[in-house]
């Protein structure tokens, strides 16, 4: 619903004078008021939404009956427009608009989510892959996304499915197909798009491709808030772990909620640079900060990425300052993996980091005091994988890509020197 009152010079004074906020949030544009009452998280204003794209009623219709659409969590109603409050960006929405995310929908007052139980893709991985390189070593964990993500990454590398609606990947029409143990030897095109996956269903397709864990990645499983938070529960309550892969960027109170079902996670620090963060992610800083300092708090095994991308996240100031922050906050036994960047998505004309600057980058990350520094994406590198006891310095780890080839760790602790590694072995 839009209304000529959205591009009225109208002060916020003169505004609430006319009518009371509750009036105003009920009967107007949704983005105006954004601007209008300066409302969002952090100081900032809430992030651009859709305007009018919630799928129409066939749509929508089909999406229910197949049970893709819920109720969201976490978001407080202005009269017939909603706020979420999953992630910063604090979307305002009128009747019929949607989110940032491209996932939640206001649906005559009422905020959905359209990314739930229909994942676009899922494979078994390694645990290296996300990486975790100090959670349960070889293991093999069953990894799922649904479209969207709350961030807009120059240099996405799943932006295929990151920045697509949910629609754009799945399809409610034809028979419903449900995946659920026992699997299918094969799945077409076809079958994927109309298939669903529910938290209920999970731990059985887990423990059928024997997964011990199973992992919320590949887009942003703050995207897919309320289907990441069942399927943690569903897979939890079934004595299987859940591990989150995430940029961070979530409100403190759907955080917590969620943690309490999480076993391990990775958090991207994309940079230490408010600025950088806003120009290559469309994102913030300091909630991905309070993010790190809670699963520190509430002690969930976690492992951070920083992405080292030229021309923006390259500078070695702000590195140092980093890993100063890491280890004043979260201690010396984080590990940190720094990742070479390679040219993608809107980043292509960048060439790839320098393979100097990453080493440069692990000596800061060393003398500011981390144990278990990594390099990421770079094959030809030895040893940059591998985990080193941090008292003897010998390796206890060694790894070739995605693969363990060498595990020595007794119970958690070096073979020489018996000292024990950080970590959830
Ligand atoms: S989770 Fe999605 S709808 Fe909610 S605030 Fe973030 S971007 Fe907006």
């Amino acid at each position: 619903m839009s209304f000529a009152i959205a591009s009225a010079p109208v002060s916020r004074r003169t505004a609430l004078r006319a009518g009371g906020a509750t009036a105003l949030l009920a009967a107007t544009d949704a983005s105006w008021l954004q601007r209008l009452l300066g409302l969002g998280a952090d100081g900032d204003g809430p992030a651009e939404v859709f305007k009018g794209d919630a799928p129409g009623e066939a749509t929508w219709r089909r999406w229910a009956q197949r049970g893709w659409a819920r109720e969201a969590a976490h978001y407080v109603k202005l009269g017939r427009n909603v706020q979420c409050k999953v992630c910063p960006n604090n979307c305002i929405l009128a009747p019929g608009d949607r989110s940032h995310c491209r996932n939640k929908v206001n649906r005559d007052g009422t905020l959905y989510t359209l990314a739930y139980g229909n994942p676009c893709t899922f494979h078994v991985d390694p645990v290296e892959k996300k990486p975790l390189f100090h959670f349960h070593p070889g293991a093999r964990t069953f990894s799922l996304a649904t479209a969207g993500c709350v961030f807009r990454c120059l240099n996405c590398q799943n932006w295929e499915i990151s920045q697509r609606r949910p629609e754009d990947t799945k399809d409610a029409r034809g028979a419903e197909l449900r995946l659920r143990a026992p699997l299918p030897a094969t799945l077409t095109l076809d079958e994927m798009s109309r298939l669903s996956l529910f938290p209920e269903d999970l731990p059985g397709v887990a423990e059928a491709l024997r997964c011990p864990s199973v992992s919320y990645t590949y887009s942003e499983p703050t995207a897919y808030y309320e289907y990441t938070l069942a399927s943690c529960r569903a897979v939890r309550a079934a004595g299987r772990q859940n591990i989150l892969v995430s940029c961070g960027s979530i409100e403190e109170r759907p955080l917590r909620e969620l943690l309490a079902f999480v076993d391990a996670a990775h958090i991207d620090l994309k940079g230490f640079d408010e600025s950088t963060y806003r120009q290559l992610n469309s994102g913030r800083l300091a909630p991905i900060l309070r993010t790190l300092k809670v699963c520190h708090e509430l002690g969930v095994w976690f492992e951070i990425i920083n992405l080292v991308v030229p021309g923006y996240t390259d500078r070695l100031d702000s590195i140092r300052r980093m890993c100063g922050w890491i280890v004043a906050e979260l201690g010396p036994d984080r590990p940190l993996h720094f990742s070479r960047f390679h040219p993608q998505h809107k980043l292509e004309h960048l060439a790839p980091t320098p393979v100097d600057t990453l080493l440069r980058a692990r000596d800061i990350a060393r003398d500011a005091g981390l144990r278990h520094v990594y390099i990421g994406n770079v094959p030809e590198l030895e040893g940059a994988e591998a985990t080193f006891c941090p008292q003897c310095r010998r390796p206890v780890i060694e790894r070739t890509g995605f693969a363990v080839t060498r595990n020595v760790l007794v119970g958690g602790r070096c073979p020489h020197c018996q000292t024990a590694v950080a970590g959830v072995w």
